[in-house]
């Protein structure tokens, strides 16, 4: 069963108008980035995995076919996403993250050439200043997707996590990009509306301590967690 996610796709027409009120019309192509879930699906070493149990799947009692499923395993898995109160007490949870912030322009950020050669890669600042460089100013309009091609290596939590290890000593054996401190901090400042990556966490694998996550979901940013089932856009600018 998908969790869909979809973002506007690259266009190279000239961004819309916006509406009375602020609203940007989308325009282009919607992507869908999200995997199913499955037996194999990835998640946290320390989390419960996906489960499906068949209730249903064929012609009933009654003589008419039904088909249904129940399903369990950890919020955190798979492609989904993190809502404020994740990692900041009082703050929203996924049903209170407004709707108007879970749609919108989408840019993407690519760094998989850095990833490829560094399982351990963290985006920096730098990252963010170069695209702005090339495609023009980031704004609190906008959700930031980070490309590392991590999920191209899905499910293969070898290659994906670092690790096929479960339990609480494999978090330390943890290996994939992530976000440095210093550039959440840029994005939080910029106040956008979500960020996202194609690994398992906003925080790479190999972070100990406090979770900078706090830092960016502090400024009511939701994030995401994308491990995209297609390539994220090449282009870096998504309307
Ligand atoms: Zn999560």
């Amino acid at each position: 069963m998908p969790l869909l996610f979809g973002l506007a796709a690259c266009s190279q027409t000239p961004p819309p108008a916006r509406e009375a009120g602020g609203n940007v019309p989308l325009a282009g192509s919607y992507v869908d980035l999200s995997h199913d879930y499955a037996e194999d699906s990835i998640f946290w070493p320390t989390a419960e995995g996906f489960r499906l149990e068949k209730v249903s799947d064929g012609i009933n009692e009654k003589g008419y076919y039904y088909a249904a499923n129940n399903f369990s395993g950890a919020e955190h898995g798979g492609t989904h996403l993190d809502a404020p109160i994740h990692f900041a007490q009082g703050h929203a949870s996924v049903d209170q993250v407004p709707l108007s912030q879970l749609i919108g322009p989408a840019v993407v950020v690519d760094v998989s050439a850095k990833a490829a050669s560094n399982a351990d890669y963290q985006v920096s600042v730098d990252d963010l200043t170069a695209w702005e460089k090339a495609n023009g100013p980031i704004d609190q309009t906008m959700m930031v997707l980070f490309r590392t091609d991590f999920s191209k290596r899905w499910p293969d939590a070898a290659t994906y996590m670092g690790t096929t290890e479960r339990g609480d000593a494999a978090v330390a054996k943890l290996h994939f990009p992530g976000i440095a401190p210093g550039a959440a901090r840029w994005l939080a400042d910029r106040k956008v509306k979500a960020i996202g990556i194609d690994t398992a966490s906003i925080d790479y694998g190999q972070r100990t301590g406090r979770c900078m996550g706090s830092i960016s979901l502090r400024s009511r940013t939701w994030r995401i967690s994308i491990s995209c089932r297609r390539r994220a856009p090449r282009c870096s600018r998504c309307r």
